[in-house]
């Protein structure tokens, strides 16, 4: 088993299979639902961003979370900035968003992004095989135009003519972009407003994520690990408070990855098996010394 790892499993690295960051705290809306509670002007850090993907080696989906994250299109050029230094391959970004900040400027990032992501497929096409990663489009922004969402955009957006005029322009660029994916609507969650139902919503989610992983030395981390700005490990679509306290399982900046997410396997007991076509997949991706030097540009 272990000649399949070689390098990885030597430097015990990650597979996380969907990572979630949040890259700002920061809105242009002020919906009466927000589950953020009160936004904040926190964005992660190059610091916390060099932190997180030290020992990450592959991701299955990349989200940007906010706040709404194309506030900050900058900590996005960053993150692919070092993703391609230390030549971490990606399968696919998706980003929820309001809609209202589609610039030409963000066109740009996730055209950036889908040049990369078309590069690791082309290079991995047997590990996304493998691994069962279905090749969708490569950048898929979803577009979320709940009730409450477009109960601030008529009630307090559209009072400011200018404001409502750029606003609009964004979310057609949105809807006409190559990287647009899909609209969400739906409000049922929140229906008491300001996320007051939300310890109710949080245990009906409770036990969905769970994590996975083969082999103390590689480890697949499924379904889904969140990082907060400041690079606190969590899980869960709840409140900042929710997210810093109750389901806070460690901080990179204090804290090894790897050991946060052990503590947390350890806890939940949740092992998987790789299958054996899944372990040539793993040892062909390694056999020339871990990623392909044309992946960094
Ligand atoms: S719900 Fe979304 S769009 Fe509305 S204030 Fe919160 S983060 Fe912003």
């Amino acid at each position: 088993m272990s000649r399949y790892f070689g390098v990885i499993m030597m430097e015990k690295k990650l597979y996380i299979d969907n990572l979630n960051i949040f890259n700002t705290l920061e809105c242009n809306f002020r919906c009466n639902h927000c589950m953020l509670g009160e936004t904040t002007h926190e964005r992660i850090s190059t610091e916390v961003l060099e932190k997180l993907f030290e020992n990450i080696l592959m991701i299955g989906v990349l989200r940007f979370i906010g706040g709404e994250s194309l506030m900050s299109l900058e900590t996005m050029r960053e993150t692919l900035r070092i993703m391609k230094e230390r030549r971490i391959v990606v399968f696919k970004l998706r980003i929820t968003t309001n809609g209202s900040l589609y610039t030409e400027e963000a066109e740009k990032v996730f055209d950036e992004f889908s040049e990369y992501i078309e590069l690791c497929r082309s290079k991995y096409k047997d590990f996304m095989d493998d691994f069962g990663i279905r090749p969708t489009q490569n950048v898929g922004l979803i577009w979320s135009v709940d009730d409450y969402h477009q109960e601030y955009f008529y009630d307090e957006v559209c009072k400011v003519p200018s404001l409502a005029r750029f606003y609009t322009e964004n979310m057609q660029r949105l809807e006409s972009s190559n990287h647009f994916l899909d609209v969400r609507g739906g409000s049922g969650l929140f229906k008491s407003g300001k996320a007051e139902n939300l310890e109710e919503a949080l245990d009906e989610v409770d036990n969905y994520h769970s994590y996975y992983y083969e082999d103390d030395d590689m480890m697949f981390v499924a379904p889904c690990l969140n990082v907060l700005t400041d690079g606190t490990i969590t899980e869960h679509n709840g409140s900042i408070d929710n997210l810093k306290t109750r389901f806070n399982y460690g901080n990179i900046m204090e804290e090894d990855l790897r050991e946060i997410i052990r503590r947390k396997l350890e806890k939940t007991n949740s092992f998987k098996e790789f299958n054996d076509k899944q372990y040539e997949e793993v040892g062909r991706f390694n056999s020339s010394n871990g990623f392909d030097d044309s992946l960094t540009r």
